[in-house]
């Protein structure tokens, strides 16, 4: 069996693998992966400048879904992944001031009273108005998707919105919590609404559960010793090993359907592939292009996913230019700021930068406005200027840089899972062809590793299917 991976980055990558390894009566694939630009890895982009390690793209995983841990072990990193340093304090900065988060403070939801109550984050007429919805009746109708921001609103009052699920929520989604679907990005708050009621109560029930289980509120996230890049280096290594094709520089132009179900690919180089199967891992605009002949109705599906903007500026200074060691993890924005957020790289995890080297990144997601669009240089000192008052800087970073990722970022907005049926149920027809990673289901690293292996397995399996009923 032959897979071709379209787009090289961590959905392709993780796609290959589980093609390459063979499971359950199913042997190994033989994999072509094509990657249109020069290097492996998509969004997972680290550049390693003396002793800094800079993460141009994602910089971790969450530890909860296991996905991103599994891989890692299995291609030999297994001891490269590390959680973060020191402790986790994270502070909110709302009304010009930087307040820790409340601890036991979920995405949208205490898990712990007492924090919550006497948290400076929220004035008290926004407590009282989160605490109606212990009284409240269910909000949510079977089957009617709803946007996360309306949903909040109407249980808890716009306070807990502004103060914590659009800096928390919107700040990973890049995107604003009334536009991203509750189906698609939290359809655990509806589970908690249909069993307790009350999201508070059902929040800190599961408190309670997991300090009897004496699991502690430690940080979930993860990375590797060696950035994501090592990552992204480990697999590909493995996958060459087994002898799979992984092709740079090279775009899948065309894909035209055999009558046995597989693909033709025309690459840009002018070469004509066949294959058996195929997992469209390239994003919502390079899928829906590929299959707007082929199956047009999967194509428009995809089409309507919207895409966001964001950039991350990073940031070196050395520690003399602050007069406090900056310790902390790092903190999100909850009012006008030119970034939604930052993270102390230096302070979060081990190996980023030498001592005496403070390293920072902030974010500047599309939802900010017209500061996100503006050219390097002004964005940049909007930047510089903003994290020197907040964590009072005597002097200008001694390097930066700025990553931006132009309309590349899903946003899973209401109606999100229609549109993910509606491309599954358009390519009926070619059950050997697979849309995979962070267009449909899932944005996290972890997520984008399941579904690509996921839809790897789908896709050959199918193949094996429909070559068992021929030969039966
Ligand atoms: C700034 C930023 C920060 C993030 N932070 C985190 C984080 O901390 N934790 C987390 O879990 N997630 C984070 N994410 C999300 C996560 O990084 C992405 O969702 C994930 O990496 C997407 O992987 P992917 O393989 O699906 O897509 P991509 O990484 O976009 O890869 C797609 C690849 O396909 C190639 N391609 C496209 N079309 C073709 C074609 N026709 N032929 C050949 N190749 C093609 C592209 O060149 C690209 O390399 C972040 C994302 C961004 C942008």
């Amino acid at each position: 069996m032959r897979l071709l991976v379209v787009g090289g980055g961590i959905t392709g990558l993780a796609a290959a693998w589980e093609a390459v390894l063979g499971r359950d009566g199913r042997g190994p694939a033989e994999v072509l992966l094509v990657e249109a630009s020069d290097r492996l890895g998509g969004k997972l982009h680290t550049e390693v400048v003396d002793d800094l390690l800079i993460e141009h793209g994602p910089d971790s995983f969450v530890s909860y879904r296991p996905a991103a841990i599994r891989l890692a072990e299995e291609v030999g990193l297994g001891e490269e992944v590390i959680g973060t340093s020191g402790a986790r304090v994270v502070y909110l900065r709302s009304r010009g001031r930087l307040r820790p988060l409340p601890s036991g403070m979920g995405m949208v939801l205490p898990t712990r009273l007492g924090p919550f109550v006497t948290t400076g984050i929220l004035s008290p007429l926004d407590k009282l108005r989160a605490g109606l919805d212990l009284v409240l009746p269910r909000q949510l109708r079977d089957g009617e998707d709803v946007a996360i921001g309306a949903f909040l609103r109407k249980r808890l009052g716009g306070g807990i919105v502004r103060r914590f699920a659009d800096p928390m929520v919107g700040g990973i989604y890049g995107a604003s919590v009334d536009e991203l679907s509750l189906d698609a990005v939290l359809p655990s708050l509806r589970v908690d609404e249909a069993t307790h009621r009350s999201l508070m109560l059902a929040a800190l029930a599961a408190g309670r559960k997991v300090r009897a289980a004496g699991r502690g509120p430690g940080s979930p996230f993860r990375t590797l010793r060696g950035g994501l890049g090592s990552l992204v280096d480990a697999v590909a290594s493995r996958l060459r090993e087994r002898g799979a094709d992984l092709r740079l520089g090279v775009r899948v132009d065309e894909l035209r359907p055999t009558g046995a179900g597989g693909a033709r690919a025309v690459l840009s180089d002018g070469s004509v592939e066949s294959v058996d199967a195929v997992v469209l891992a390239g994003g919502v605009a390079s899928s829906a292009a590929l299959l707007a002949g082929p199956a047009p109705e999967s194509a428009s599906a995809v089409s309507r996913v919207s895409l966001a903007t964001s950039t991350v500026v990073t940031l070196a200074y050395p520690a003399s230019a602050f007069g406090t060691p900056v310790v902390s993890h790092g903190w999100l924005e909850a009012g006008p700021a030119p970034i939604s957020g930052v993270t102390v790289s230096s302070a979060k995890w081990a190996g980023r930068a030498a001592d005496g080297t403070v390293l920072i990144r902030a974010f500047v997601p599309e939802r900010l406005g017209a500061i996100a669009h503006a050219e390097d240089q002004v964005l940049l000192d909007a930047v510089v200027r903003h994290v020197g008052e907040v964590l009072g800087a005597s002097r200008e970073p001694e390097l930066t840089r700025v990553a931006r990722w132009p309309g590349v970022m899903p946003k899973y907005t209401v109606g999100h899972l229609a549109r993910v049926a509606e491309t599954e149920a358009g390519l009926a027809h070619l059950p050997a062809w697979r849309v995979a990673g962070s267009a449909l289901r899932g944005v996290g690293v972890p997520d984008c590793v399941a579904d690509g292996r996921r839809q790897a397995g789908l896709a050959l399996d199918r193949v094996s299917a429909g070559r068992a009923k021929v030969g039966s």
